[in-house]
């Protein structure tokens, strides 16, 4: 039995992998959830899996009544709060860590579990686009394993598999195009939080939701993607592929592609994570090809999707500056989705922010998290100020 603690379990990502945490009793049970402030799922979750731990993000939940209740009713739990209880949490010792919390705010407890689990499973891919070299070295050299959640590396890292370094030509990281693919260039400036929050093939939390629209989440993982496989970044490329069938592609020197096809759930790719390197049976349904139709595939186009090419330069230019584009765009789409800027404003703060905070090229732990910083201050004076 492998003990599994949840980092983001009320998440889309943290619920799918509970499903399937679930479908497997005989293998695994849970240690540890934590999240921010949905105590309502939280407590079903507890509830269903009776953790030995619990960690709960926001302050003005812990201080809630149901807080106080969950506590009371389950007195053989711990209950840790706050930013500093969800540390605690994510070092405690477990098996496999799933580390699913959104954003930036998944970098401390990515880094804390990697002193307490064996495996960590990785969808919070900020951790790698802010700390990559620092966190794949820490990984090494704790003997972690650290297996890809994100359906493109889960994909790719499967297809490499057997491959050396020197076989492999490219990697091609397959991309639905988001919510706007087949949005007038000219109308984006117009697009509502609604609009852009109905992805057209996966169902995700919000944040990536945009942004897959402004294919920023592309751009992310093209950086997950060099720190994950030790790749250059011109040998990973980007196509749309707007049936999501295709999962992403390698192709190795002698000009053979290999697709890793599936269903469009992530309920596979947290499976394969969890049971790597074995391939377990399950009823989470079948691929039909005859069903799916044709396969389309075509290059992006720069006007619609500016970030895709900024986090290009941001990844080749290294240093801090994937932590300032990530914080700055992640100030963004939240100021898009409160409707304080427009969709159009997400890529010119990353811009602008871009501009602003010095370049330092070989940042520390600490000077990560202090660029971080300075770029959310300067995202949310360019937002307040209306300097977009
Ligand atoms: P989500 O918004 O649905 O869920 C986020 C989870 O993080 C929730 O449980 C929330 O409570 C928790 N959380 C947020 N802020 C927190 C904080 N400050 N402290 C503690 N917990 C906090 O997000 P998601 O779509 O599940 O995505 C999670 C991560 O997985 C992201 O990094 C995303 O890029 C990555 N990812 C998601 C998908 C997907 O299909 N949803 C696919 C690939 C990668
Ligand atoms: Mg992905």
């Amino acid at each position: 039995m492998q003990r599994v603690t949840v980092l983001g379990s009320t998440g889309s990502i943290g619920v799918s992998s509970l499903k399937v945490i679930r479908s497997l009793p005989e293998r695994f049970s849970i240690c540890g959830l934590a999240c921010n402030s949905n105590l309502k799922l939280l407590s079903e979750q507890i509830s269903e899996f009776m953790p030995a731990v619990v960690a709960v993000g926001d302050r003005s939940a812990c201080d809630s009544s149901l807080f106080r209740e969950l506590k009371s009713l389950y007195k053989n739990i711990e209950f840790l709060e706050g930013d500093s209880g969800i540390r605690e949490l994510a070092g405690r010792p477990c098996d496999i860590t799933v580390s699913a919390i959104v954003g930036s705010a998944g970098l401390v407890p990515s880094i804390a579990a990697l002193d307490s689990c064996k495996r960590l499973a990785l969808a919070n891919k900020e951790t790698l686009v802010m700390a990559g070299d620092i966190f794949i070295k820490m990984a090494a050299d704790r003997g972690v394993e650290l297996i890809p959640v994100d359906s493109e590396h889960s994909a790719v890292f499967s297809l490499i598999h057997n491959l050396e370094q020197d076989e492999i030509e490219r990697i091609i990281l397959t991309a639905s195009g988001g919510s706007l693919r087949d949005y007038p260039v000219a109308e984006l400036d117009n697009v509502t939080p609604e609009i852009a929050l109905k992805h057209p093939t996966w169902s995700m939390g919000s944040k990536i939701t945009i942004d897959s629209a402004t294919m920023m989440n592309k751009g992310l993982e093209v950086i997950e993607a060099h720190h994950l496989f030790g790749l250059d970044y011109d040998r990973i490329s980007v196509i749309i592929h707007p049936e999501s069938v295709v999962h992403s592609m390698v192709e190795t020197v002698d000009g053979a592609v290999y697709a890793h096809m599936g269903v469009t759930d992530m309920v596979f790719p947290i499976m394969g994570a969890l049971t790597w390197p074995e391939k377990t049976r399950n009823s989470f349904g079948r691929l039909d090809l005859a069903k799916a139709g044709s396969l389309n595939f075509r290059a992006h186009d720069n006007e619609k999707y500016p970030a895709l090419d900024m986090c290009y330069a941001a990844g080749r230019k290294g240093g801090n500056v994937p932590v300032v584009l990530n914080a700055a765009n992640e100030i963004a789409v939240y100021a898009f989705l409160d409707r304080k800027s427009g969709y159009m404003d997400i890529v010119r703060t990353v811009e602008k922010t871009m501009a602003r905070v010095a370049y330092i090229a070989n940042p520390g732990i600490e000077e990560i998290f202090e660029s971080h910083r300075e770029a959310v201050d300067t995202a949310l004076s360019l937002i307040r100020e209306k300097k977009i």
